[in-house]
């Protein structure tokens, strides 16, 4: 199919944005085309991002459980050892299923799907270098910019994706490195740094900030680095990274502190560049058009999703806001009802974050730094796994539930949870937060047990009241 009759809705990009809105758009009646470069859909999340991340993240959870936890539980073998190959093909397996599951349901929806490289002819016309060496043209009323975001390199470092690798590489190394060094720690850099943590991998950590994953609250923040440091990772915090040497067998990294003072050099086998992303938008010529962005690039929306630029639409990690899957997916279908003449509705407040490590933390809604800076009386209640008997029961009791919640009417600001499947129990604070509910809804809301979700029915209690089992 080439495309070529006029669309009502085209999607440049198929990732969690831009097949979503895809999808969204054909399930609303709208003649839709979407156009990826990758060869796969799902974009940077399901090829090279959260799916395969996960899936790493499992494995290596199971060969640390096996090695380290399950003698305790009574489960003796007589030895563990990492497939490393086997571990890559069953995250490869996952990848692929999920990808071609997307071209399904581009099928089932009639979404056309164009494989090539877009760029804008018009504000209604799209020329596609196609991935088969040919050319076709896409016309659509609507044009919907979903191009996501690329790896941000430093200064200076030049990555190879072999010993200077992007999570990309480090997604898909063939041994596991004695020594890891991860610049940036942000979630992906801990993410990754925990899996090779693992499988063996000698693992620091150099950041520039004074802190780690700079959206999490700070007490549960430095409860989440204790909890990191005790499982041998090791952070350089306030540390700026001047030069890489990669002339040796290794890699040789010049560190200094970030306000000056003298250098150090650290030795590694991998170094792991996470220091951020950057939004994605080469080739697509949207100088020739007059379409704005601001100085990191990203593309500039009204609340509608749409540009300066009449019928020119953006959404996902191309544009302002937290650069998640999830968030890109509200976009993607917002955008696209309001291109159907609907409402659609993002309240970005109201985006979870997780990082996928162990413990996991999630978080939604205000930190106490944030709530301190508004300047509302708030109160906060805490309640640790520590007497939560489910997490007992699995021997896996590290960490707690936060909540505030705003001192006079008892509306919940915000949610902070460090648990083994905190990205899970997220999601009751997030219904929560999104229909404005005070911490005394949550506490009188029954929760089976036992069930590591009454950690949150207590610490609502705690907020309001008092807790029964601390
Ligand atoms: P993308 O997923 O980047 O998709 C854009 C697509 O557009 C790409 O496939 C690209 O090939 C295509 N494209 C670009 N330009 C053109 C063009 N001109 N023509 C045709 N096609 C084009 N987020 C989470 O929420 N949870 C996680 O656990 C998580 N883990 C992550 C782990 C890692 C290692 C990384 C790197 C990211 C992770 N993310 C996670 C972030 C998540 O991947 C992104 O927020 C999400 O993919 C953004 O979606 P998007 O649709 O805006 O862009």
């Amino acid at each position: 199919a080439s495309g070529s009759d006029e669309n009502d809705v085209v999607v440049i990009g198929g990732g969690p944005g831009g097949y979503v809105a895809a999808i969204k758009a054909a399930q609303l009646g709208l003649k839709t085309t979407c156009i990826e470069k990758r060869g796969t859909l799902g974009g940077t999340c399901l090829n090279v991002g959260c799916i395969p991340s996960k899936a790493l993240l499992h494995s290596s959870h199971m060969y640390h459980e096996a090695k380290h936890s399950f003698a305790s539980h009574g489960v003796k073998l007589s030895s563990v050892e990492v497939d490393l190959p086997a571990m890559m093909a069953q995250k490869d397996k996952a990848v692929s299923n999920l990808t071609k599951g997307i071209e399904g349901l581009f099928k089932k929806n009639k979404v056309n799907y164009v494989k090539g490289y877009g760029k804008f002819l018009s504000p209604s016309e799209v020329t596609v270098d196609t991935l088969d060496g040919g050319n076709t043209i896409v016309k659509g009323k609507n044009i919907i910019i979903a191009t996501g975001s690329d790896v941000k390199s430093l200064p200076g470092i030049t990555i190879d994706e072999e010993r200077i690798v992007s999570s990309t590489g480090a997604l898909a190394l063939t041994e596991v490195p004695k020594k890891l060094i991860v610049i940036g720690a942000g979630y992906i850099g801990l993410e990754m740094g925990s899996v090779w943590g693992r499988l063996g991998s000698e693992v620091t950590v150099v950041e520039f900030a004074p802190d780690i994953v700079p959206t999490m609250d700070g007490e549960i923040r430095k409860q989440f680095q204790r909890s990191l440091e005790k499982q041998k990772m090791k952070f350089m915090l306030k540390t700026k990274v001047v030069s890489v040497d990669t002339t040796g067998s290794g890699v040789k990294l010049i560190v200094e502190p970030a306000a000056g003072g003298d250098q150090t050099t650290l030795e590694a086998d991998v170094v792991l560049v996470s220091a951020g992303r950057t939004p994605f938008t080469a080739g697509l010529q949207l100088e020739k058009l007059g379409v704005e962005t601001d100085k990191a690039g990203r593309i500039l929306v009204n609340e509608r999703f749409a540009t300066n630029v009449s019928g020119v639409y953006a959404i996902g990690d191309v544009i302002p806001g937290p650069m998640l899957a999830h968030k890109a997916e509200e976009d993607g279908v917002a955008c696209v009802e309001y291109i159907a003449g609907k409402e659609g509705h993002v309240d970005y407040d109201m985006v979870p974050g997780v990082v996928y490590t162990h413990p996991e933390v999630a978080y939604v809604g205000k930190t106490e730094e944030q709530v301190k800076a508004l300047g509302v009386d708030y109160h906060v209640g805490k309640f640790p796994f520590l007497a939560n008997s489910r997490a007992k029961a699995i021997d896996d009791a590290e960490g707690l539930v936060k909540i505030l919640a705003e001192k006079e009417t008892d509306k919940i600001l915000g949610v902070h949870i460090m648990a083994p499947n905190a990205g899970e129990l997220i999601h009751e604070a997030v219904l929560a937060l999104q229909y404005g509910a005070s911490s005394e809804d949550i506490a009188r809301t029954c929760h089976a047990h036992p069930t590591m979700s009454e950690a949150l029915k207590e610490a609502a209690m705690a907020t309001y009241d008092k807790p029964i089992h601390i």
